[in-house]
């Protein structure tokens, strides 16, 4: 039987149309959520992501804006943009685009972002809450990924989970989030001998690898949640790690790509700035 498709066309436009609501309450005391991208450089997949970025939060009714600095700049002149915008009352999130030219310490740039503006969930603070189960910012793909997992209605409690990838940005806080759901949790990555006996264990099987078609349909349980992180471009085609036409004729559920998780993330960065704008209304 064909695994049920998790469209994240659908789900993200149920996580916007939540965000509408609550910056339009947000307003009404005053408040409009502000979210600044700064990008350094010109590389096209960077202006894509950005452009995207400004399109929903201009659909969700927020304020967008756009810092765009030369691909010379130096480390001293991001870091004052940034700490700028954490000086800017009118903006709640901030966010760097990655990569950085390779010159800029992308480590250091993040570590200025104030861990409450950090709607990427990427600063060493949020990074800690994930671990420890305290409230923080959860990095938006893995939290895309777990909404995702979460709509199927399963018990996710004693579950395996099998993650491949142990990115900092998507498969650590992957495995955490898993962990916190009470999944029984194997990280994988390049090191890892026999993957495919791992695999075949998932009850949840969530892809980060960026290789097309690196999840063939051997490697996937029978019933298997399958999430496909990997965002990949075959002739000009945009695919993901998952052999997506052979293992959905063996997983329950699976989510496509594209119109998968990177959906998702959008709408989870749109969701974590009225967060963030909610947090210092409550402050005020
Ligand atoms: P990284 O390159 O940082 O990480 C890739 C991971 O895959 C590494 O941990 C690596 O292991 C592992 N890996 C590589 N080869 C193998 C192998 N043969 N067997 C097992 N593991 C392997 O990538 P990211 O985590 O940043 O991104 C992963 C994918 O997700 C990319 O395609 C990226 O474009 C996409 N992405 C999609 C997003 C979305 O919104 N949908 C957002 C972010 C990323 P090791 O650590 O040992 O090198």
């Amino acid at each position: 039987m064909s695994a049920q498709i998790l469209d994240g066309i659908v789900f993200s436009a149920e996580i916007k149309e939540d965000v509408k609501r609550r910056v339009a309450a947000m307003k009404e005391q005053g408040v409009i959520p502000g979210l600044a991208v700064i990008l350094v450089g010109d590389d096209p997949a960077s202006e894509l992501y950005v452009r995207n970025k400004g399109k929903g939060c201009e659909e969700t009714g927020m304020l967008s804006r756009t810092i765009r600095m030369n691909a010379a700049a130096t480390q001293e002149e991001l870091e004052a943009e940034i700490d700028r915008l954490n000086r800017d009352p009118a903006i709640h999130g901030i966010l760097v685009q990655l990569p950085l030219p390779g010159h800029l310490d992308e480590a250091a740039a993040l570590a200025k972002i104030l861990p409450e503006k950090d709607v990427d969930g990427f600063h060493l603070i949020n990074a800690g809450h994930l671990m420890t189960g305290t409230e923080g910012v959860t990095p938006c793909t893995p939290k895309g990924a777990l909404y995702m997992i979460r709509s199927t209605g399963e018990d996710l409690s004693g579950k395996e989970a099998v993650v491949i990838g142990r990115s900092n940005i998507v498969g650590k806080p992957m495995a955490m989030l898993l962990l916190q759901q009470n999944c029984t949790v194997t990280l994988c990555h390049s090191r890892t001998k026999n993957l495919a006996e791992h695999t075949r264990r998932a009850d949840i099987l969530v892809a980060a690898v960026g290789k097309a078609g690196f999840v063939t349909a051997d490697m996937v349980k029978e019933g298997a949640i399958v999430i496909d992180v990997g965002i990949n471009r075959v002739d000009g085609k945009v695919c993901g790690d998952v052999d997506f036409e052979k293992v959905k004729e063996k997983a329950g559920w699976i989510t496509p790509v594209p119109g998968g998780v990177g959906r998702m993330t959008i709408a989870m960065l749109l969701s974590n700035t009225a967060d963030a704008a909610e947090r210092t209304l409550k402050r005020e």
